[in-house]
């Protein structure tokens, strides 16, 4: 121990860093007031340094693809699928971060496979996270709720009954690349209601319908997308943090 600060100053230089091993000058890392669990009748609360993207009240900061205002509803605290006014984003666009999402699958079971409680997350509005209700209702595995959307299966169906609230936590690290290049694919660490469903899982591109699609190269930012799939799939408190690096905070 050094003499004011916990710590030490004999100790070698970590691999990549100005600071040493235990180094008593390393910077404390900053402190973050945890959210609440999500109960099933309210949300939780984000934690303290979430950037807000939906907090139950206003689609202000959501539009349609065309940039026209978003078509669906805000009840009771969500927003709601309206079929067929199309797909929303947000106006903010934002990089590698931990993303959080809540949603409910309609209570009155409608359609079965791909038809039921079907909408979607779409990370810089390319990437599928599916959302489904694959609660008693098979599907195909790269499909199933949680997938990288005809990609990767989810590792479990961590699937709770219908008009039940659903957690996402997400953390996402997007492509990278070098002009035309891809240097590094995206990586997707997905839990459902607190289960592991991926764990930094390599995309191989956009998600699509039948098809595999090649990167394409874009923006390190994009905004988050929601899919009008036709069903009245339910949203709420919807948060992200960016993931910036410890040293530089
Ligand atoms: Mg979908």
């Amino acid at each position: 121990m050094s003499q004011s600060k916990p710590g030490y100053s004999d100790t070698p230089v970590l691999p990549g860093s100005k600071y040493k091993v235990h180094d008593s000058e390393r910077p404390q890392p900053r402190i973050v007031a945890p959210g609440t669990e999500s109960g099933q009748a309210a949300p939780g609360r984000p934690p303290s340094d979430a950037v807000v993207l939906f907090d139950g009240t206003s689609l202000a900061g959501w539009v349609r693809l065309d940039g026209s205002p978003a078509g669906w509803k805000v009840e009771n605290g969500c927003m709601e699928v309206v079929a067929k006014t199309g797909d929303i984003k947000t106006k903010a666009e934002f990089g590698d971060c931990q993303l959080h999402v809540e949603w409910t699958p309609p209570t009155a079971i409608t359609g079965e496979s791909q038809g039921r409680g079907n909408s979607g997350v779409f990370m810089m509005g390319i990437y599928e996270i599916q959302v489904l209700d694959c609660y008693n209702n098979p599907t195909y595995a790269d499909g199933t709720t949680g997938a990288l959307y005809g990609q990767s299966p989810p590792l479990v169906n961590a699937c709770r009954k219908p008009g039940e609230w659903q957690t996402y936590d997400i953390v996402w690290v997007g492509p990278k690349f070098d002009g035309d290049r891809l240097v590094s694919p995206a990586f997707a660490t997905v839990f459902l209601n607190g289960v592991l469903l991926h764990h930094a899982k390599a995309l191989i591109g956009p998600t699509t319908h039948r098809k595999i699609e090649a990167y394409r190269p874009h923006k390190p930012v994009g905004p988050l997308m929601l899919q009008d799939h036709g069903n009245p799939v339910r949203f709420r408190n919807i948060w992200y943090r960016p993931i910036t690096d410890y040293d530089q905070g």
